[in-house]
């Protein structure tokens, strides 16, 4: 029988296991900021270049790596500046500060746990309907809605915090130098939207596609990756013809719903939550959610956003942002059809999907446990283990030819420690999806097992075979 479980147990592994571990914590860590292990580097890069590959290599998105710090104007143009910005409470006995509408999310959250569900959907109802700060105030004073960590009801009244972090270029720290860290990726992308399209002679529609790090002072970080100060983004725009985004939007909510599956998500884990307000400008919006330990949560957002960014640029840039087709001599600002995914967040979901404890039974009816992440293998970090079965009999040295020769090509590990049956326990808790094990057997005829993490049924091959067979069934998974 198979379980999966909770934050606790995963973020353990985690740390146990070299995925990630919180950031500076020899000195008591720093809240919102993690670092990424051993094997979470792999993952992550895994995840990055699983994202590449389908949105680049096609003939109409090209990729683009802009600077983290950009000119302040930009921000200014987004509407980040102004706008940026979550609402903010703070209780008065305990100082503790909350975001707003957070606070009635959990609030619902605990109502529900409680079975009082008619409560829970007017307060659900009450704050899908608030459009302003005084309104999100009354719903926490008229619920009574206490601070999570005194207890207490008395508030501050609700106001807007900028989640921007704000820095200094230069060595005078005045307002006239500075600059933020960048809340979103995608401004990169738009204010070069020009020097892309001519340099690569592309016209619309065509895309462009990014990933880097994004930074947002949250008020409150939690859930482990879910929700960090520091993390990373893969966005693309896509830049269409006005009128075409309709069929443009589909087009990308299809995709990106089947790039989640080709991660091995499983699909009861994913919806789709189209938004219910859309900001003036827009003419559709969709998240698709992942079911994590916690609930349903935002992975990646899909937007149609009109003409509104470049539109934005080209007024506080007063430099032209058009197409212009030089045959029909067709001239507009292109639409935008947005995809914005976190690397980080995805990293997380791809986690809790494949995390499960497991009990398993010998063909003698003894039973055993096992912690087996069930990474889809073009994502695993580790891609093989090889083994010798026993330290002696030639066999060291046939399985570190093997290693050696693997390496080449792929992440591979090595392990000579303990029984096999643990060599093989170790490797599942990391997710490594093939065991090559050397024995008595490889000495005489050049053959190894390989064993299958899922199935946990071994086969034997050529050793010569294994390149290729490891090759094939990496290259399956990411189709
Ligand atoms: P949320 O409502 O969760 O704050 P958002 O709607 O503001 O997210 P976007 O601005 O659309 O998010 O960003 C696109 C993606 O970037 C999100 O779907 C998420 O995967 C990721 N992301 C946004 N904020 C964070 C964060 N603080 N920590 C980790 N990932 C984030």
């Amino acid at each position: 029988m198979a379980t999966t479980s909770s934050i606790d147990a995963i973020l353990s592994l985690s740390k146990r296991k070299g995925f990630v571990f919180q950031s500076s914590e020899i000195y008591g860590g720093l809240n919102g900021c993690w670092d990424f292990g051993p094997l979470g580097v792999e993952l992550l890069r895994n995840i990055k270049d699983s994202w590449w590959k389908a949105m680049t290599y096609r003939d109409d998105i090209v990729g683009l790596d802009a600077s983290i710090l950009m000119h302040p104007r930009v921000w200014e143009a987004s509407g980040h500046v102004g706008q940026f910005s979550d609402p903010m409470i703070d209780n008065k006995t305990s100082k503790a500060r909350h975001r707003a509408d957070n606070l009635i999310e959990d609030y619902i959250g605990r109502l529900r746990t409680k079975g009082k569900s008619a409560d829970a959907d007017k307060v659900e109802a009450a704050l899908a309907a608030a459009s302003s700060n005084d309104d999100l105030y009354r719903i926490i004073v008229d619920n009574a809605i206490p601070d999570p960590v005194s207890g207490t009801t008395d508030w501050t009244e609700v106001r807007n915090f900028n989640l921007m972090f704000e820095t200094h270029v230069g060595p005078v720290a005045d307002a006239s130098s500075t600059v933020y860290l960048r809340p979103e990726t995608a401004q990169g992308i738009f204010v070069n939207f020009k020097n892309v399209m001519d340099a690569s002679r592309l016209k619309p529609p065509f895309g462009i596609a990014q990933i880097g790090k994004s930074f947002r002072n949250e008020i409150n970080t939690k859930n482990f990756l879910f929700r960090t100060r520091e993390f990373e983004q893969m966005e693309m725009q896509f830049f269409i013809k006005p009128g075409s985004e309709d069929e443009w939007f589909e087009y990308w909510r299809q995709e990106r719903w089947n790039w989640f599956l080709s991660l091995g998500v499983s699909q009861d884990k994913l919806r789709r939550k189209p938004h219910e307000r859309l900001a003036h400008y827009a003419k559709a919006a969709e998240d698709i959610e992942f079911a994590f330990p916690f609930g349903w949560g935002e992975v990646e957002g899909i937007h149609s956003r009109t003409d509104f960014d470049l539109g934005r640029h080209q007024e506080y840039s007063g430099k032209k942002l058009e197409f212009v087709d030089t045959v029909t001599k067709d001239r507009y600002t292109p639409y935008v059809i947005e995809t914005a995914v976190g690397a980080t967040r995805t990293f997380m979901a791809v986690l809790c999907n494949a995390y499960e404890e497991e009990t398993i039974t010998a063909e003698d009816g003894t039973t055993d446990q096992r912690v087996v992440l069930r990474f889809a293998p073009h994502l695993a970090p580790v891609s093989a283990a090889v083994f010798p079965l026993v330290n002696k009999d030639g066999m060291p040295e046939a399985a570190t030819a093997i290693y050696t020769s693997l390496r080449k090509s792929f992440r591979v590990d090595y392990d000579t420690s303990g029984a096999i049956g643990r060599r093989y326990r170790r490797q599942d808790e990391v997710g490594t999806p093939f065991c090559i094990t050397v024995d008595g057997q490889t000495i005489s005829d050049g053959t190894v097992t390989i064993r299958d993490r899922d199935t946990m049924t071994q086969e034997r091959v050529s050793a010569d075979a294994l390149d290729e067979i490891i090759r094939r069934r990496l290259q399956h998974s990411s189709r």
